[in-house]
């Protein structure tokens, strides 16, 4: 259990509130944060979101009123962290009833540190819905790979797990990572490495060797061209159906295997750029019904990606 945080009292006129909804004179509590910000907040409310705080209140005050202002007999709780951070916490636990707007979006390192408070308040519930938050988070969009860092330094391995995966939408090279290489952690980096490795083999397995079980035979399982053109054979479906069709099937295949060993995900296997190739086939090597068929390749792939996608350890 977390060390419990001092109380204190207020004599610094530097001090300000944080307002609506923290500002209620009712209130039973002041939380104050690293900035010197009040919160005045419900006991009742603490407790129930955090075993902590509830330990701490059912502690024995303190005989005096030493830890008191002399105008306000409310205890003073004094926070580690910063005033965004503590705003973004209550919101998240008070009622919804009580908050007219969200803490707003966060930083990478103000997301992370919320995460870190609640962890560190034992509040379950309330990470639950903060990792929710995170993993939705323009914060993790734009800055993945330094949001599995963060997470991974601040040992928050259920973020990290959301960083690392959302790691995956993005192509793992040195060159695609560039500049940011100077700034990161490395053993948080060799971890990152180790994952998409892992995903990489997980998706080269799944989609070489032309069988395809869970793909339907619906439409193409029936249609073997009869024709010149050179061919592959493919197995689909749960029966493994065999399926005879233009090389330029197996061709894309072979793009998309290459392209899952740095960037294991459905979106880099239903790429434009990698399914185009098949339908730029000259026509002596595609006859007229083959090209017909191959419209059917953009459905293809995305029953590869999304395969490649189940397949990711976790
Ligand atoms: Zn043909």
């Amino acid at each position: 259990m977390a060390t419990l945080p001092e109380l204190n009292h207020s004599d610094d006129a530097t001090i300000t509130t944080f307002g609506p909804p923290f500002d209620d004179t009712n209130a039973d509590v002041i939380l104050r944060s690293s900035d010197r910000v009040d919160f005045l907040v419900y006991e009742v409310i603490l407790s129930k979101a955090s075993p902590v705080f509830k330990t701490m209140f059912s502690l024995p005050q303190p005989a005096t009123d030493a830890h008191h202002t002399p105008q306000d007999s409310r205890p003073i709780v004094v926070l580690a962290e910063h005033g965004r951070v503590v705003a973004a916490l209550l919101l998240t636990i008070y009622p919804p009833t009580l908050v007219s707007a969200g803490a707003g979006p966060l930083s990478l390192n103000d997301h992370i540190a919320v995460l870190d408070m609640a962890r560190k308040y034992d509040m379950a519930a309330t990470s639950r819905r903060l990792l929710v938050d995170f993993e939705g988070s323009e914060a993790l969009r734009n800055d993945h790979l330094q949001a599995f860092c963060a997470a991974y330094g601040c040992e928050l391995p259920e973020a990290a797990k959301i960083a690392a995966k959302a790691s995956l939408k993005h192509p793992f090279t040195l060159d695609a990572i560039g500049d940011d290489l100077q700034y990161i952690n490395g053993p948080a980096f060799h971890t990152l490495w180790k994952f998409h490795r892992a995903c990489s083999t997980a998706a080269v397995k799944a989609i070489s060797g032309h069988t395809y079980t869970w793909i339907p035979n619906i439409w193409w399982s029936s249609s073997s061209v009869r024709c010149r053109c050179s061919k592959i054979g493919l197995s689909l479906g749960p029966t493994l159906s065999y399926w005879a069709t233009n090389a330029s099937w197996g061709k894309y295949v072979d793009r998309a295997v290459k392209a899952l060993k740095t960037h294991p995900c459905s979106e880099a296997i239903t790429d434009r750029a990698i399914l185009l190739p098949s339908y730029q086939v000259p026509q002596a090597e595609m006859c007229g019904e083959c090209g017909r068929q191959i419209a059917g390749l953009s459905e293809f792939s995305r029953y590869l990606g999304e395969e490649v996608d189940r397949v990711s350890p976790t």
